[in-house]
């Protein structure tokens, strides 16, 4: 096992020393040994002695424990204040390949950074993630993980008296749109130029050897994030708070909230219940990240011209839409490298939003699509039939075009489509049971979400759409 501590030793200037807080009568609930074993972190893989190397003062997984200063857009509005208000930067991992990756605890008690806050995170909201971050890690989606889930018998009020809990979370780093904005906002120029010389040693390096660095930087940030707002697009996904210390630099999911995978199909869904202008509804998410990068950008601008800038923010569409339309071909069974098959796609989805039909039940029934079959499942869920005929017709003359085999185009769609999907129904549940000491929903689901496309008869109580209680649930967005 190899620790290393470089933000909190090179940066030192940019953190504060914070020891995490213990819960009364912590316990670990669990524990990803998959991912423990492929950072090589064996000897944490009993929960007695991850548990104790969390809670031992000094101990190698916290004796360089930090909190991180940034800022961040909160829906619209500059935010000079914020920083880890409830997580530290426990350690840096490198894995066996040299790779290297954050260990982030997250509720670990108050910081410098906490404000008015508690500085704990509550069992629902760490379920929450724990059970996001591993199903979009499993749907291919860029996303930070989960290592490790630890409930209590603290008392956290929110809306009302909760649980107490704790995550440990793993991604790249955890670099934030908002560290860049902070520092630059507040004029902090070495303090910025420390942070970019850091990011090109150890996160962007081959930017580091480019002809201009930063501009290879930004390319690379706004590349990183199209591709995961297009797959959020394409698998039905609505972050629901994407201000911009929710944004990571290497475009992967984090920081979840009031999240929502899509139930039926409606493409100005709002998931946040503290969102009623819907700035952050799923349409609006290709919209939102570009004005993300333009928020970003800004902290470009003691090394680029607005020129540069401009120029290099102008590729974010044309990425997303190729990136997009690309995945979306592939579910369709479309080659996914033919861009003309635009009217297919569009009109399928405009089939499933006037007849509000349930997003990736459809997609997976779509797997079947027979046009011989007149009287097809998928068929039957339309209303309008005149109008699925006439857009089955297409798509029965493109596909017949494509000269592919048909068995294999099945299973080519069938392995993009998820069966199971983490609906916020099921992530309640898991909830609901967690609160009274049962884990075995959570556990059985967690499975599930780690298999998404597997036709597994095992799985089929977690397929279904939800039942009228478990529909639009409206999501706090306290955590
Ligand atoms: P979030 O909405 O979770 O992205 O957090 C926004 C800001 O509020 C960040 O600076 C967090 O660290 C801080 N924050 C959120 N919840 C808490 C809490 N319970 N205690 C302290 N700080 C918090
Ligand atoms: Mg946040």
């Amino acid at each position: 096992m190899i620790l290393h501590h470089t933000y909190a030793t090179e940066l030192s200037e940019l953190v504060t020393k914070v020891q995490p807080k213990i819960l009364n009568n912590a316990r670990v609930v669990a524990i990803n040994q998959s991912l423990l074993s492929q950072l090589g972190l064996t000897q944490w893989q009993d929960k007695p002695s991850l548990l104790s190397a969390l809670f031992t003062q000094d101990s190698p997984l916290t004796q360089h424990a930090v909190a991180q200063k940034y800022g961040g857009h909160q829906f619209g509005h500059w935010n000079p204040d914020l920083g880890d208000g409830r997580g530290l930067l426990l350690t840096e991992v490198v894995d066996p390949s040299g790779k290297p990756w954050d260990l982030h605890l997250k509720g670990a008690g108050q910081t410098p950074y906490s404000r008015f806050a508690d500085g704990r995170a509550v069992l629902r909201s760490t379920i929450r993630e724990y059970l996001a971050s591993e199903a979009l890690f499993h749907l291919g989606i860029p996303s930070s993980r989960a290592l490790c889930l630890i409930a209590s018998d603290e008392v956290v009020y929110r809306e009302k008296s909760e649980m107490g809990a704790m995550l440990i979370r793993v991604c790249q780093s955890h670099l934030r749109f908002g560290h860049f904005e902070y520092f630059y906002h507040s004029g902090q120029l070495e303090k910025l130029q420390n942070l970019f010389n850091y990011s090109f040693k150890y996160h962007f390096q081959t930017c580091a050897t480019a002809e201009n660095p930063y501009v290879a930087m930004l390319i690379q940030i706004v590349k990183d994030t199209a591709a995961m707002i297009a797959k959020w697009q394409a698998y039905g996904f609505n972050h629901g708070v994407m201000n911009t210390d929710n944004m990571s630099i290497h475009g992967i999911t984090f920081d979840f909230g009031p999240y929502a995978f899509l139930d039926d199909f409606k493409p100005d869904f709002i998931c946040n219940h503290s969102d009623p202008q819907g700035r952050y509804s799923f349409d609006s998410q290709p919209g939102i990240g570009l004005w993300n990068l333009n928020a970003l950008a800004q902290a470009f601008t003691p090394y680029l011209s607005r020129m540069e800038i401009t120029d290099i923010l102008q590729e974010y569409e044309p990425n997303l839409l190729q990136e997009y339309g690309h995945i979306m071909r592939a579910k369709c069974g479309l080659e996914p490298n033919h861009a003309n098959n635009s009217w297919l796609i569009n009109e399928w989805l405009d089939m499933l939003a006037s007849e509000k039909k349930d997003y990736s039940l459809l997609f997976r029934q779509l797997c079947e699509f027979n046009p011989k079959e007149i009287t097809s499942k998928l068929r039957g869920n339309f209303i309008d039939r005149p109008r699925f005929d006439k857009w089955a017709q297409v798509l029965e003359q493109t596909l017949s075009q494509q000269n592919v085999d048909k068995t294999q185009r099945r299973l080519g769609m069938l392995a993009l489509n998820p069966k199971v999907i983490l609906r916020n129904y099921l992530a309640q549940q898991a909830i609901d049971k967690a609160e009274q000491g049962d884990f075995s929903f959570f556990d059985e689901l967690l499975a599930a979400l780690s298999q998404p496309f597997d036709e597994d008869a095992k799985h089929d109580k977690f397929s279904a759409p939800p039942p009228n209680w478990g529909k639009e649930l409206e999501i706090s967005c306290s955590s």
